[in-house]
């Protein structure tokens, strides 16, 4: 552990490891604290689908698809198709957009191989080192794999430790932290085996979501929404195949698929606004919680990070105003994506609003579901802001012919 460090990084998810290495690579003095080992933090399964504009700031940062970075994309999504009990739709989103797929990369190999090359090039990052304490004062107390207790004094503390941050923890009080736990509840259903179709579907049923997506040649990733008092245990692994098929209204997809996991996901969403006090600062989940619908939380944490690394960079030459303005550089771009997570959620989920229990409300909210697909099917502006929404693109960086776009 460097003595004093400048910067404390509490975390090794995608937002604190993407700063150390833009960190690093500038030369300012930091130190990052992951409660787990390098070997744990490389095999949590979460996100697999990257956006573009995500990639495309990783290849800028040099991240991504450099001589010597540690990642490469090269696996495209470009289609997402809906299917309900009424109709199906294949919608080419990439096409719509310019050329701007999504990259399928499973998060946790991004994890590792950014720890990784970071490890072998003598970065200080320190697996199986809990952050115990966070004061206001950006003092905190870091305990090691013996129980040995240390106290740190840096210019500034990172969270990028995910829901429960304990740096988040410390600012409360002088930040608002808005908070909203969703009615529904899915199962997050692992495969090692090649996707069903070469892109994702949604399956929108009255009895809920079911969704297939690739995170491999040789993996495969299902929800399945259930009942919030239901878990993986009452769910024996023939109902859980036979649901997915029915939901996708493809009988017998998923004959013979063994499931390598299955885990229970409660759904939430939280803002914390501003996302900085004094000399804490959030980045990533620690600073915002987002459903997996529309897979934009990973890819939030990914430009947190970056824009905060510049903040820091830049405060480190002696001009802070970058770092002093990273919350309210963020929020309008949290919120966008929040606004459309949020929306895509009561296409894809039956439990998003009224309880399934009342039969005249459960089908009033599947009613509106098939008419939003029906609306992306038929209508041309719709299917527009869809796509770009759900890729990620901002239609105001587009040039007029459409071409040689500019994301943010
Ligand atoms: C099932 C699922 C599917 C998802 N799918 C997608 C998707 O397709 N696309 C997408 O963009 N996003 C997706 N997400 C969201 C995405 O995984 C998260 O937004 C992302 O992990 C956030 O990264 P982070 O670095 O902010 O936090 P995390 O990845 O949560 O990392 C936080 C780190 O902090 C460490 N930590 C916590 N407390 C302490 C402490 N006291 N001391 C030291 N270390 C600590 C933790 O051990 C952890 O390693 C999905 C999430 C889930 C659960």
């Amino acid at each position: 552990m460097p003595d004093e460090p400048r910067v404390v990084i509490v975390g090794a998810g995608p937002a604190g490891l993407v700063l150390a290495w833009l960190l690093h690579r500038a030369h300012v003095p930091f130190l990052l604290v992951e409660q787990l080992t390098q070997a744990e933090v490389g095999t949590q399964p979460k996100a697999g689908i990257v956006e573009y504009r995500t990639v495309e700031l990783l290849r800028r940062e040099g991240i991504a698809d450099a001589p010597g970075a540690p990642l490469a994309f090269d696996a495209e999504n470009r289609r997402v198709e809906f299917r309900t009990p009424l109709t199906s739709h294949l919608l080419d989103y990439a096409d719509l957009t310019g050329d701007r797929p999504h990259y399928v990369f499973p998060q946790h190999r991004l994890v590792a191989e950014i720890a990784a090359t970071l490890v072998a090039e003598g970065a200080p990052l320190a697996f199986s080192h809990r952050v115990v304490e966070v004061g206001a004062d950006q003092r905190i107390v870091v305990e090691g794999p013996d129980g040995g207790r240390r106290t740190l004094a840096p210019d500034v503390v990172v969270g990028a430790d995910g829901a429960a941050s304990p740096v988040a923890r410390a600012m409360a009080g002088h930040v608002e932290t808005l908070d909203r736990r969703v009615p529904a509840r899915w199962l997050v259903v692992a495969t090692a085996s090649p996707p069903l179709v070469g892109h994702t579907i949604y399956g929108i049923h009255p009895r809920g979501y079911a969704a297939h997506l690739r995170r491999g040649p040789q993996e495969t990733r299902f929800y399945l929404e259930v009942p919030a008092e239901t878990g993986a245990d009452d769910w024996p692994h023939d109902a859980i195949r036979a649901e997915l098929a029915e939901r996708f209204g493809m009988p017998g997809a998923l004959d013979g698929v063994a499931l390598a996991g299955v885990d229970a996901l409660d759904l939430r969403t939280r803002v914390t606004t501003p996302m900085q006090y004094g000399r804490l600062v959030l980045a990533g989940d620690a600073a915002h919680l987002i459903t997996p619908a529309g897979g934009k939380g990973m890819n939030l944490a990914v430009a947190d990070a970056v824009e905060l690394a510049h903040g820091l960079i830049e405060a480190d030459d002696g001009d802070d105003r970058r770092l002093q303005a990273y919350s309210d550089t963020r929020l309008p771009v949290i919120w966008r994506a929040q606004a459309f997570s949020d929306w895509f959620l009561r296409i894809l989920t039956a439990r998003s609003a009224d309880a399934l229990d009342d039969e005249s409300a459960a089908a009033f909210v599947h009613g509106t579901r098939e008419a939003w697909v029906r609306a992306v099917r038929d209508d041309a502006g719709m299917a527009h802001w869809f796509a770009h929404a759900y890729a990620g693109v901002d239609p105001r960086a587009l040039d007029a012919t459409g071409g040689a776009p500019q994301d943010r």
